[in-house]
């Protein structure tokens, strides 16, 4: 899914002093990088243009929200140099000032908890009150709770033949962050919080289709007293300014989270230099329905997986439904499905919004279309919702997939399910279909009895596992997916020994001599 850098004109128009302020629901953004703790706008003066999900239509003619800095090599270079430069002062900055710094960041965040969500629905149009309710107060958790593990971190000394091991985690260097569009500063700041608090100093670059929030992030972090090249954020394309972060020598750590095939580049250009990387990556994730489960839950578990409208990394998207419940859960599913509300993400009322681009909504699409071709029976939605226009994609259900289809085997990261069934009692069959795709970030079962879900989950190749719930993610848990969903886990003090180089110092004991 990554966005090839338009060549035409208008986005390569010199910017004017104009393009460095847009107003976005009321609220003012500096759109320029941030770079040493200053605006700087490109060296080539150049911008892209931003627009809103909310009123972009096919031809793309929507309302431009912002023209945004367009970096390049030179400003990815001048990050990296200001990344570096801060470096040795924010690792030698003792951990209860680093972690009084993160929760004043985090007070700047739940202080402008209204403007960013206001920001974030207008730029990547998921719910407004999702962003209210659920996604800035976790913004600002993830900046307290990296805060305050920060200040417990540690490991027992331990023994050997009297000589003590001390484990330290040592900050490893600047740590380039490369985010997706899909949930912009909820992605930033799990990647953000943990390297400053291990002591890294960061180059963050947030999306080309989203980049408002990471920009009002800047100002928070500024405001909060994060001394100059601690936080530098540069704009735009992956090809232009991503690709050359990921490769620059001075770097120690990347972090990624986008699509498999970005990943590919990526890693490829941070081999260059041995630069370690953690990959947050697609999925395909099953959700289980056994015969014995509760099918309210399990129906309420599947409509959820249409929340921001499908472009949901861990969405259970292959619902796997043991055959003799199937009826009985399909009815529940659809009787939800025709009560949800589509429309304004801005509306209280609407629970599936837009997606995110034409071109996006134009790919969904082309992924339905061939499934349906290849027999696949829409048993709900199936198509753009022709009354709401735009981006409006409505919520689909397809059946009579085969598990070696394109349907069951590539994201489609839209408000698009798919649903097969297993023989009863056939837990080899479920188990096989689950873990048929290249993916393995996470699996979802809903089901009476405990034992056979823990039975089954135990042989699911996931990241995340979940049982009668979805979506419940603790700060402290690994996360992360198994082959193309990912490599490595970030999450409670794996995120530290990511963005940290770990250390043993072993001490012989007072007195000892080698030879004595
Ligand atoms: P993408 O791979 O197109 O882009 C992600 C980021 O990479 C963007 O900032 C983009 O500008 C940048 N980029 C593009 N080319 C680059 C290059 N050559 N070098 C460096 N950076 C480059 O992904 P997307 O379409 O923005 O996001 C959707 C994908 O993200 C889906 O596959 C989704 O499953 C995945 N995702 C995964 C998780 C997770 O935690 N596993 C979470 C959210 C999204």
């Amino acid at each position: 899914m990554a966005q090839a850098p338009p060549t035409a004109a208008p986005e390569d128009a010199p910017a004017t002093p104009e393009d460095a302020l847009a107003i976005v629901e009321g609220v003012p953004i500096d759109t320029r990088h941030w770079i040493d703790g200053t605006r700087v706008p490109s060296a080539s003066a150049s911008t892209f243009t931003d627009h809103s999900p909310m009123d972009m239509d096919m031809d793309m003619d929507g309302a431009p929200l912002a023209r945004i800095a367009r970096g390049g090599p030179g400003e990815a270079r001048a990050a990296v140099v200001a990344a570096r430069t801060a470096f040795p002062g924010w690792a030698a900055t003792p951990p209860a000032e680093r972690a009084r710094l993160l929760h004043a960041v985090a007070d700047g965040v739940d202080a402008r908890a209204e403007d960013l969500a206001a920001v974030e629905t207008a730029d990547n149009g998921a719910l407004l009150r999702s962003h209210r309710r659920g996604v800035m107060p976790r913004v600002a958790h993830n900046f307290r709770y990296f805060a305050d593990r920060l200040l417990a971190l540690g490991h027992e000394d331990f023994d050997t033949r009297g000589h003590t091991n001390h484990v330290s985690w040592d900050p490893a260097g600047p740590a380039v962050l490369i985010t997706p569009w899909n949930a912009p500063l909820m992605l930033a700041s799990w990647k953000v919080a943990p390297a400053l608090a291990a002591g890294s100093t960061v180059v963050l670059k947030p999306a080309e289709w989203t980049p408002l929030t990471a920009s009002l992030l800047a100002d928070i972090t500024h405001e909060a007293g994060l001394p100059p090249g601690v936080f530098n954020l540069v704009q735009g394309y992956g090809e232009e300014v991503g690709a050359p972060l990921a490769a620059d020598p001075d770097v120690c750590r990347v972090s990624f989270t986008g699509s498999v095939p970005t990943a590919r580049r990526v890693a490829g250009a941070a081999a260059a230099h041995l630069v370690p990387c953690s990959f947050e990556l697609g999925g395909k994730s099953p959700l289980l329905v056994l015969a014995d489960a509760d099918l309210e839950l399990a129906a309420d578990l599947a409509v959820e997986q249409y929340d921001n409208a499908g472009q949901v990394c861990l969405a259970a998207t292959r619902i796997l439904v043991e055959e003799p419940v199937r009826d009985a859960f399909l009815d529940r599913f659809l009787d939800r499905v025709s009560k949800l509300t589509q429309g304004d993400p801005r509306d209280e009322a609407t629970d599936i919004g837009p997606n995110i681009h034409p071109r996006h909504v134009e790919r969904v699409d082309g992924f339905v279309r061939r499934a349906v071709e290849a027999g696949a029976k829409a048993v709900t939605g199936g198509g753009r919702n022709t009354a709401l226009g735009g981006n409006y994609y409505l919520p689909t259900l397809l059946t009579d997939v085969a598990q070696d289809s394109e349907i069951v085997q590539e994201e489609v990261f839209g408000p698009v399910l798919t649903l097969q069934t297993f023989p009863g009692g056939d837990d080899d069959e479920a188990v096989r279909l689950a873990n048929g795709t290249r993916f393995g970030l996470a699996a979802t079962l809903v089901a009476g009895d405990r034992d056979r879900a823990a039975r089954i989950g135990a042989r699911l190749v996931a990241g995340t596992v979940w049982v009668n719930c979805f979506f419940v993610r603790d700060l402290s848990a690994p996360f992360g997916g198994s082959r193309d969903s990912g490599i490595g886990r970030e999450g409670g003090d794996w995120s530290f020994d990511f963005y940290c180089d770990l250390k043993n110092t072993v001490t012989a004991p007072k007195g000892w001599t080698r030879h004595g």
